[in-house]
C-alpha cells in the first residue's frame, strides 16, 4: 500500500495521540502500521523493552516526502526521521540531519553517555 505524502500536509489540531504534530507524523505512523520503517526501539540484553510501551521507528526522508512536509515538519530529503510512541500512546516525530545525530540524541535521551558519534569521538 502506498500513501501519498501530499495528503498529509498541515498540522493535527484534534485532541489525541497526534495533537499538535505535523500531519507528516500521521503519514509515517500509518506506514508503520503497514509494516514499513526500521524498528530501533532500544531493548535490554534479555530482549525486554527499556521502557514499557515505548516504540521508535526509523525512516529516511525521500524527495517526495520532503517536498510535501518540508514546510510543516522542517525536514529535508535524506534526513533521518524517528517516530516515537511513548508508553501513554502519544506519537511524535523527531528529525535529524544524519544517523549520527539521531544516535547521539538516543543516548542522551536515555541518559547514557554517547558511544561515539562523530561529534563525541
Ligand atoms: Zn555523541
Amino acid at each position: 500500500m502506498t500513501l501519498n505524502p501530499q495528503d498529509y500536509t498541515g498540522h493535527v489540531t484534534a485532541p489525541g495521540k497526534f495533537e499538535g504534530e505535523a500531519r507528516a507524523t500521521l503519514y509515517y505512523y500509518e506506514l508503520i502500521m503497514n509494516g514499513d520503517g526500521e524498528d530501533i526501539t532500544p531493548q535490554h540484553s534479555d530482549g525486554e523493552p527499556v521502557s514499557e510501551g515505548l516504540s521508535l521507528v526509523r525512516f529516511v526522508v525521500d524527495g517526495e516526502e520532503a517536498a510535501a512536509f518540508g514546510k510543516d515538519a522542517q525536514i529535508e530529503c535524506g534526513d533521518i526521521v524517528i517516530i516515537l510512541e511513548d508508553g501513554l500512546g502519544f506519537v511524535s516525530m523527531l528529525a535529524f540531519a544524519s544517523d549520527d545525530a539521531a544516535e547521539h540524541w538516543m543516548y542522551e535521551w536515555f541518559g547514557q553517555p554517547c558511544k561515539g558519534c562523530l561529534a563525541c569521538a
